[in-house]
């Protein structure tokens, strides 16, 4: 077997690893009482620890922002690795089906699907990071998950006003998963109503590629300047075409709280309205990309981030 055959079985090892936990995890629940998983469907995807992209986030978000060769040997002391020896595993999930309609319909607050993935859902986000830890482990490739370390924070940023160490959106990104919308929420083929993860791994994999040659791609305001339907969905005026305000974000999901707490009696936030009722709720809507993915032509190789 060459180094390709062996990258692409430990490819699938890996996601399959991710699937069978998604699909027998008795974790998968939204703890509303039902049998109704959190989650049915994935995206994997891979970038190598070497790739440029890392450095360029570092230069454009922050300092702060780890490369996951610095986060890696922070927490693998015993085993360092180099760059190049490191894998980012990423992954998206959507959002079903039910709880987009659910919260297509919420006009301030989310809908009690909604606020129960992002408490029920992420909980189950996190066991999977640490199974596939766990199992990466247990074959013998080290691997940490970046957001679970303790050092991992919120930091106060001039650019973006906060950012933090690590960001799964932006993991997801660079292992060809998506680009950025207005509304910042990363535009997938499956939609941008999700959330993701990530772990790193001594391992080599191939690198997914990436099918953009831009970071904004997939949204309709940068690709031809349409749409910003995102802005009239956000009940607290976050979104304008300068893009996303993270702290009237921050501010609407801290109010969010009481809501669901009175209304659904269980601790828990959420919003999502500029994820949902959009043209990108589920789909790439710039149909060049979209059909251009599907035809699977890759671009020339992107510009650095600006
Ligand atoms: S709703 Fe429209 S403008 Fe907003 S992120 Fe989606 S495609 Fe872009
Ligand atoms: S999550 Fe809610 S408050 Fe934040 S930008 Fe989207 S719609 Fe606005």
């Amino acid at each position: 077997m060459d180094n390709g055959e062996m990258s692409r079985d430990a490819a699938a090892w890996v996601e399959n690893t991710i699937r069978d936990f998604i699909a027998d995890s008795p974790r998968n629940t939204m703890e509303d009482g039902t049998d109704e998983a959190a989650w049915d469907d994935v995206l994997v995807g891979f970038a190598s620890g070497a790739d440029p992209i890392w450095q360029q986030y570092k230069e454009y978000i922050g300092a702060f922002h780890w490369t996951p060769w610095e986060v890696f040997n922070q927490h693998c002391p015993k085993e360092t690795a180099a760059a190049d020896e490191l894998t980012v595993i990423s992954w998206v999930l959507p959002q079903r089906k039910l709880v987009r309609e659910a919260n297509r319909r919420s006009r301030k607050y989310p809908a009690e699907q909604w606020a129960r993935i992002r408490v029920y859902g992420e909980a189950f986000n996190v066991a999977l990071r640490q199974h596939v830890v766990q199992r990466l482990g247990d074959a013998g490739h080290m691997a940490i998950p970046p957001m679970l370390v303790p050092n991992w924070a919120i930091v106060k940023s001039e650019r973006f006003s906060y950012a933090s160490s690590w960001s799964e959106r932006h993991a997801a990104h660079a292992a060809g998963l998506g680009t950025f919308g207005l509304c910042d929420g990363l535009i997938t083929q499956k939609g941008k109503a999700l959330r993701a993860g990530s772990v790193i791994a001594r391992i080599s994999l191939d690198p997914t590629p990436r099918p953009y040659a831009d970071h904004r791609a997939y949204c309709l305001f940068f690709a031809n300047g349409t749409c910003g339907k995102c802005i009239d969905r956000c009940p607290a005026r976050a979104i304008t075409e300068a893009g996303h305000d993270k702290e009237k974000c921050r501010q609407h999901l801290g109010r969010s709280r009481e809501y669901v707490a009175k209304t659904y009696q269980f601790e828990g936030y959420g919003c999502g309205l500029c994820q949902v009722g959009v043209p990108c709720e589920a789909t790439i809507p710039v149909k060049s990309a979209r059909e251009a993915l599907e035809r699977g032509e890759l671009p020339p190789p992107p510009p650095p981030l600006a």
